[in-house]
């Protein structure tokens, strides 16, 4: 039963993730405005911003001016609901639950900016940096010396590839990888980095195979490292062990 407060949590958290994901980009305040229509720009009333529920109540079109709501805000709540039962099936109410619930939420916010305007937000990576270093002094499986380690190891590679492509690497992804080493250690963050790549690489084959994007084009590299963060935070350890059970 105590799933349900953890759904019910995660979809109040991502509805707070929208107004992060709709605002930060515009660089408007996230926490004292309170939330009003993107179309008509009349204010939303309490009862209207329920998670998902208000959405279907209301036919996905706002209350005053009728225009329709981006099914994308119905979407971003389940997910990220979905996303910390998840990852509390994984961890049960851990520090590790918290810590990668924050970082999940986090990925999802960068994830859709990215996409959307090819920037990862400075402040947000100062936010997940200050819970970094907070984070490991609770989490004694993790450790210091393993989050200050993780938060070069894919870093200091992605780095040398920017450099070496003159931008071909964005600054954002590095100081992505960096933080999120915090969180996950040398070796997750490290194959984080490998599952990135690979998704990155198939998704960005296959859209060109579809002739949906030209070989030239640029795409987020964003959205696929978190992915690889993603798995690498549930899965990984079981990765890593079948990996070296390969060799061993
Ligand atoms: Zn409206």
């Amino acid at each position: 039963m105590f799933e349900i407060f953890i759904l019910i949590f995660g979809l109040v958290i991502g509805s707070f993730l929208n107004v992060c994901i709709y605002r930060i980009p515009l660089k408007q305040t996230i926490v004292t405005d309170p939330s009003h229509c993107v179309a008509c720009g009349k204010r939303i009333k309490w009862y209207d911003l329920i998670p998902v529920i208000s959405y279907i109540i209301l036919g996905g079109k706002c209350r005053v001016c009728k225009q329709k709501i981006s099914m994308k805000y119905p979407l971003v709540e389940l997910f990220n609901g979905a996303v910390y039962l998840w990852i509390y099936s994984f961890y049960g109410l851990s520090v590790q639950f918290y810590a990668f619930g924050f970082l999940a939420s986090c990925l999802i916010v960068i994830s859709f900016i990215d996409f959307e305007h090819q920037i990862i937000p400075n402040g947000i990576i100062i936010f997940m940096m200050i819970f970094g270093i907070i984070f490991p002094y609770f989490n004694k499986s993790l450790g210091y010396s393993d989050a200050v380690i993780g938060f070069f190891a894919a870093s200091i590679p992605l780095l040398i590839i920017a450099i070496l492509s003159r931008g071909g690497m964005g600054g954002g992804d590095i100081k992505l990888m960096a933080v999120a080493g915090l969180f996950l250690g040398w070796k997750l963050i490290l194959l984080a980095l490998i599952l990135g790549c690979i998704v990155g690489s198939v998704i960005g084959l296959a859209l060109i195979l579809l002739k949906k994007i030209q070989r030239r084009d640029k795409i987020p590299f964003g959205p696929f490292l978190a992915t690889g963060i993603f798995i690498a935070m549930l899965y990984g350890n079981q990765i890593l062990q079948w990996y070296i059970g390969m060799y061993f």
